[in-house]
């Protein structure tokens, strides 16, 4: 099946051409012709697979096509709600409405807690289609007097069962009842215990039922490992790591586009072929290396998460997490690119001390806890493997896993000047990491699958010497 057979309009098709997309996923074919027909809808799926998509193009397609109704006069009412449980999920929908209606005249706002509200406010008072939001700032909105939910045609209720655990069970029961009995309603959740289903049974209408495999057992045909290293030595590592020649096709993960620059500048200037992909780039540079990569023309691609959608390469041998995200979805997603077609995939991660929090929601996640790699020059005591059980962990506060500073004529991809000058020094030997009992149950990780070095030939941790 492909996106044309969906009756999806040619702006929409459009759009989706430019960002790369080639077929729909399973839940955008089995949902997206039901949302056209105006059914309610009722997806169980999880994040990675397509679910945003599956409700975003065919809500712009019916926004744009039905005349608003009752509309005041003034700024345009909202017309669209979508309610999902995280800042970061707001931002990713968001993205998506800008990335799939990027041919139509609708506007759209993301709305979260957490920040000043005064943007929102004003953007707002522009006027929107749809509105993209957390509970509880859309509820302080709209107890302001900021939202009228009156003129309401389709509303999406985005990981329920993530709303529920995160505690928005009663900001949700506070916004049912101010939206018209008459209108569209999608409701999406990875999994359907009774709670959820209840819930679900009290806004949908007769919906259509669709489900698609979830997600996170991607995470079980994927070989992992995760290298616990110091931030400042992931530019090394990374060296170290792409020594192995199994390493043949390789897309790495950066948090940010200035990160994803550095990191395929670095690579270049150790003589492997790499560039960056990135939303600063223009859309025929990232085509160009695209083409460059899929032809092995460059081994490594580096990306960020959002310009990463859509890429659809085969024969990916390894994903390497550069940086882990924030989101956990993210890393399954991420990961899930490597292994496709049948082929086994392997994804490494480099977990740096302040990502150790991210690790943790990452194997609570997927319920497994991923295998530490540590026969690498950088390995050292500081940074402590991550137990699936074990206590919860500080997340970071500030920009997370903000990146090193700009290199000064780096010496390795991502590096630092101080990173640099410790080019040419050797590791010296370390200490032992973790207690052997510890070690014991971390289990050990796919080692030459996993893209372990074998140019040193060294067993067992090292401490790099400071200098
Ligand atoms: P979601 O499950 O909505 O978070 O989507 C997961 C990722 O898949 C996002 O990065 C999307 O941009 C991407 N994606 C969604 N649909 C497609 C498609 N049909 N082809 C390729 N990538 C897609």
């Amino acid at each position: 099946m492909t996106f044309d057979d969906l009756n999806l309009l040619p702006a929409l098709l459009k759009a989706l051409h430019t960002a790369g997309y080639e077929r729909p996923t399973p839940i955008q074919q089995q949902a997206i012709p039901h949302v056209l027909d105006a059914r309610d809808l009722l997806g169980v799926a999880q994040t990675g697979t397509g679910k945003t998509a599956a409700f975003t193009l065919p809500l712009l397609q019916r926004l744009h096509e039905a005349k608003p109704t009752n509309q005041p006069t003034g700024p345009r009412a909202v017309r669209a709600l979508i309610l999902t449980p995280t800042r970061e999920l707001a931002i990713q929908i968001g993205e998506s409405f800008e990335t799939y209606g990027q041919n139509l005249k609708l506007r759209h706002a993301v709305i979260f807690g957490g920040v000043s509200q005064h943007p929102q406010v004003q953007a707002l008072q522009r006027g929107v289609d749809a509105l993209i939001a957390t509970p509880g700032r859309l509820l302080d909105l709209i107890n302001q007097g900021y939202v009228n939910l009156k003129h309401l045609e389709i509303f999406v209720l985005d990981e329920a069962d993530r709303m529920l655990d995160m505690g928005f069970i009663n900001d949700i029961r506070k916004i049912l009842p101010l939206l018209p009995k008459q209108r569209q309603s999608l409701f999406f959740s990875a999994t359907m215990p009774p709670t959820i289903q209840q819930l679900a049974d009290t806004i949908l209408r007769n919906p259509v039922q669709v489900a698609v495999t979830p997600v996170s057992s991607t995470a079980e045909t994927v070989e992992q490992a995760v290298y616990m290293v110091e931030k400042t030595d992931k530019p090394y590592l990374l060296l170290e790591v792409l020594k192995n020649p199994e390493l043949r096709r390789v897309l790495v993960f950066s948090r940010t586009k200035h990160g994803a620059d550095r990191v395929a500048k670095g690579l270049t200037a150790k003589g492997i072929g790499a560039e960056a992909i990135h939303g600063n780039k223009s859309q025929n540079a990232r085509q160009r290396a695209l083409q460059n990569f899929k032809s092995g023309e460059t081994r490594v691609l580096v990306a960020t998460d959002l310009a990463a959608r859509g890429l659809d390469v085969d024969e990916l041998s390894h994903v390497i997490n550069y940086e882990l995200p924030n989101e956990p979805e993210t890393y399954v997603h991420r990961i899930g690119r490597t292994g496709r077609a049948g082929a086994a995939g392997v994804a490494l991660s480099f977990c740096d001390l302040e990502e150790r929090a991210y690790l943790q929601d990452i194997q609570r996640l997927i319920n497994r806890e991923i295998p530490v790699e540590d026969s690498h020059s950088y390995a050292n005591n500081d940074v402590a493997p991550v137990p699936l059980k074990g206590p919860n962990i500080t997340k970071p506060k500030g920009p997370a896993g903000r990146p090193p500073r700009a290199p000064r004529g780096a010496g390795a991809p991502g590096g630092s000047a101080a990173g640099s000058r410790r080019e040419h020094t050797r590791p010296a030997p370390a200490a032992p990491r973790t207690a052997p009992a510890e070690r014991r149950s971390q289990g050990k990780a796919p080692t030459a699958a996993a893209g372990k070095p074998s140019t040193n030939g060294r067993s067992g941790s090292r401490r790099r010497r400071r200098d």
